[in-house]
């Protein structure tokens, strides 16, 4: 389901006339149904909510009166991450990184200093080795948001300002997950079960994909690009062959009912996965049609748009990735 930004908030306002959930600090305020929000949300099942924009996609899952956060976006939208949270009167008692990437842990310092944040144990070094990255994204953030007419905004943006002129004060630290897991984990979070598990190296050396099955929804973080040409960094491990089977592997949980979240593009079902599988296949044979049987040059592959993910976004990533391939890098 769809929601707009001013639907979101009525949702909020009729979930508390209806007392399941506790009040949140707006409504309080005497403005239920008249708040609107920086990020776009998307109620996929009851009680779960994609908030898209400002990085990657991010899931909150409320049970009872506690939460999960998977993905914090972009440094500083923590800020707006916990104010948007708190419009459903609850706040996360457990955040989960995907992966180490900035735009999917620039937000975890709003959140470290109060509630676990558990990442995969390689993503802890990296993220600890991305400060510049953070400190790019919290000005950009800074710039959004004085942009933006939301209520919530207004809010989050001090602590935005506050971020961006007392950098130095800082600690790396803070962006870092307060625990790892080495492999397959589980939690509890309200009445939910939430399942979390590392294939091996695919987008990234560190990613984890999250399921929950009492709602049948999977959270595969970057490991799925929707639609989108894919984000191949090869300075983080990636792997095409481990991606494919982390692929494999989010497929295996999903029936044709399960609610595919992914780290980039629209929400998508289990067709969305094998369509990720399939583009890297596509790309492989058509670079090693165009290189070993045509005899093309490299920036001559680089400009083939192969049928099939000509409407992709993030078009720059296709000519990266063919040239990454025709190179033999990933
Ligand atoms: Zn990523």
């Amino acid at each position: 389901m769809e929601m707009t930004r001013r639907e979101f908030a009525g949702l909020a306002a009729m979930a508390l006339a209806a007392g399941s959930i506790p009040g949140a600090a707006w409504a309080r305020q005497g403005a239920p149904g008249t708040m609107t929000t920086v990020l776009d949300w998307d109620r996929v099942v009851d009680g779960a909510y994609v908030a898209v924009g400002g990085g990657g996609n991010s899931l909150v899952m409320q049970s009872g009166r506690t939460a999960l956060l998977i993905d914090t976006k972009l440094c500083g939208y923590g800020a707006v991450l916990g104010r948007e949270i708190g419009m459903l009167g609850t706040a996360p008692e457990l955040v989960i990184n995907t992966h180490h990437h900035g735009d999917h842990t620039g937000g975890n310092s709003a959140f470290t200093g109060s509630v676990r944040v558990v990442a995969h144990e390689k993503a802890k070094a990296r993220v600890l080795g991305q400060r510049e990255r953070y400190r790019g994204a919290v000005r950009s953030t800074l710039n959004d948001l004085a942009k933006s007419d939301a209520d919530s905004a207004a809010g989050a943006i001090e602590t935005v300002e506050n971020m961006v002129v007392g950098w130095d004060e800082i600690e790396t630290s803070s962006f870092a997950p307060t625990e790892t897991v080495s492999g397959d984990a589980s939690f509890t979070v309200g009445e939910q079960e939430v399942l979390v598990r590392h294939v091996g190296a695919g987008h990234t050396d560190n990613d984890v994909f999250v399921y929950l099955p009492g709602l049948n929804i999977l959270h595969t973080g970057d490991l799925l690009f929707h639609e989108i040409n894919a984000y191949c960094d090869t300075s983080a491990g990636v792997d095409i062959d481990g991606w494919i089977r982390s692929c494999e592997a989010l497929l295996k949980v999903c029936d044709e009912k399960t609610v595919v979240v992914p780290g980039h593009g629209s929400v998508t079902d289990r067709t969305g996965i094998q369509k990720q599988i399939d583009y890297f296949g596509l790309l492989r044979r058509t670079v090693e049609h165009a290189r070993d049987k045509e005899g093309k040059s490299k920036e001559e592959v680089q400009k083939i748009v192969p049928s099939g993910v000509s409407e992709y976004g993030y078009t720059q990533l296709l000519e990266m990735n063919l040239g990454l391939m025709y190179d033999n890098e990933v």
